[in-house]
């Protein structure tokens, strides 16, 4: 790992809770009530090293095997670590991702829900999940259509026993965020639900205005992500 990893990961670090402290502060908020999810997904090793050492903790994957690739042998040497599931899963990946993950952001279909809910209680995991919503209602994104959000919601705390902590969006690419950011928030204030996750790289000071809790930013912290081999 050459130094200037270490010297681009501290800046990048303290540049984006800086501008995460200046957006809670024009929202009136404290800035402990917005906690950073670095992702780490395709990122080099170098780079999740350098970030590692930065002091950063918490990080989000979208997937689960590269997940355990890359941070399963590392929880012994960093105890605070705290990983975020922030893609789809797959009910025959529940186990692992139980076993892995401690939040999962992406609870967005009953099926999942049973077998995330199941996983937990034989493995004795009890994890805070987010319930993922397509709030631009694009065909082709994971998450409940907002219309279906109160019956699903019901069925992951009532039925399969989840415990649901907040909600999780992310908004069409081409529009933009702001009226998503703010669907999102009315969703979880209808629901008395405390956790938002929202906003990345390019629109993460905005979601907090808008009241994100979690905002999950991968390439303005480590660079642009190299492609998927
Ligand atoms: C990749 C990803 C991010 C981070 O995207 P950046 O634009 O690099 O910050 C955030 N959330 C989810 C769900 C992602 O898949």
């Amino acid at each position: 790992m050459s130094v200037s990893d270490h010297e681009m990961a501290g800046q990048r670090l303290a540049e984006v809770k800086n501008e995460m402290r200046a957006a809670c502060h024009m929202a009136n908020r404290p800035a402990e009530t917005v906690q950073l999810v670095a992702v780490s997904k395709q990122q080099p090793e170098a780079r999740i090293i350098a970030m590692l050492e930065a002091g950063q903790q918490i990080y989000g994957e979208n997937r689960v095997q590269e997940a355990r690739q890359r941070w399963a042998d590392r929880r012994a040497d960093w105890p605070e670590l705290r990983l975020h599931l922030i893609g789809p899963l797959q009910s025959n990946k529940a186990a692992e991702a139980v076993a892995l993950f401690d939040v999962i952001e992406t609870v967005d279909r009953p099926k999942i829900a049973a077998a995330l809910a199941a996983e937990m209680t034989r493995q004795n995991r009890p994890l805070p999940c987010l319930i993922q919503v397509n709030t631009g209602e694009e065909p082709q994104k994971s998450g409940v259509l907002p219309e279906e959000l109160a019956g699903f919601y019901d069925y992951c705390t009532k039925e399969a026993g989840l415990r649901v902590t907040g909600l999780m969006c992310i908004p069409p690419a081409e529009e933009e965020p702001a009226m998503h950011f703010a669907l999102l928030a009315r969703l979880a204030a209808d629901l008395g639900l405390a956790e938002l996750s929202m906003g990345m790289s390019g629109d993460y000071a905005e979601a907090i205005r808008f009241g994100a809790t979690s905002v999950r930013v991968g390439s303005a912290l480590f660079g642009q992500r190299p492609p998927r081999p």
